[in-house]
């Protein structure tokens, strides 16, 4: 399958994500990860999209085209992918249909996931991360909490409070989400493309995904 997924941070996008790429093989790709992980190994990406992200604020678009041009032309997305957290800015959605055009890959969907703001609040604050970047398990101290306490169930890192999950942080998020990211839902309704699934629970989530994808 070859998905965008939409939706407000703390919406389930990694989640959801991480249950559908088991189903055919198709790669997960979260921006977020891939930046998270450069932070972590302290490389030029890194050290110029650390402040950005701590704040709760976008990475420059140019910077998130240079590492997508690259990584939709590995060959583990040959098989599909599933963007998380791609694209961001209508700049972004527009730069991806470029690139993907002239990669010859056709989309079949893009997601809107679309759950309530109080739900999300609580979830963002509740939201423990691995901190292992080539692990990143997601957690939450109240309904997915990690057997051992704040150690992660796959790898046995520590399972963190990521920096940009502050309230400080997160209300901004949420507010560049709807200024900046939530057009996005336009942009690809003109496209024919949009699928807006609302649940509380991620599992009822891909329940419909996999039903309107025909799995
Ligand atoms: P996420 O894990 O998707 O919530 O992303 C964490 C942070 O990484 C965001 O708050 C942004 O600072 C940055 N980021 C991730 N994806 C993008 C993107 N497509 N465009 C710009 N910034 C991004």
């Amino acid at each position: 399958m070859k998905l965008i997924l939409l939706g407000a941070p703390g919406a389930g996008k990694g989640t959801v994500a991480k249950i559908l790429t088991a189903i055919d093989g198709s790669v997960q790709i979260s921006t977020g990860d891939i930046l998270r992980g450069a932070v972590q190994a302290g490389t030029e990406l890194g050290k110029e999209a650390k402040s950005y992200m701590n704040r709760g604020d976008l990475v420059p678009d140019s910077l998130i085209m240079g590492i997508m041009e690259k990584r939709l032309q590995e060959d583990d997305c040959k098989k599909g992918f599933l963007l998380d957290g791609f694209p961001r800015t209508i700049l972004q959605a527009e730069e991806l249909k470029v690139l993907l055009a002239k990669l010859d890959i056709t989309l079949d969907m893009a997601v809107n996931i679309d759950v309530p703001r109080d739900v999300i609040l609580d979830r963002l604050c509740t939201r423990r991360t691995c901190e292992n970047s080539k692990c990143q398990a997601i957690y939450n101290v109240k309904s997915n909490p990690p057997k051992q306490e704040g150690i992660c169930d796959k790898c046995g890192s520590a399972a963190i409070q990521r920096e940009d999950e502050t309230e400080e942080a997160i209300l901004h998020r949420l507010q560049t989400y709807n200024d900046k990211t939530a057009p996005l839902i336009g942009f690809y309704e003109k496209e024919g493309l949009v699928k807006t699934v609302s649940g509380t629970s991620s599992d009822i989530v891909v329940l419909e995904l996999k039903e309107a994808l025909g799995f």
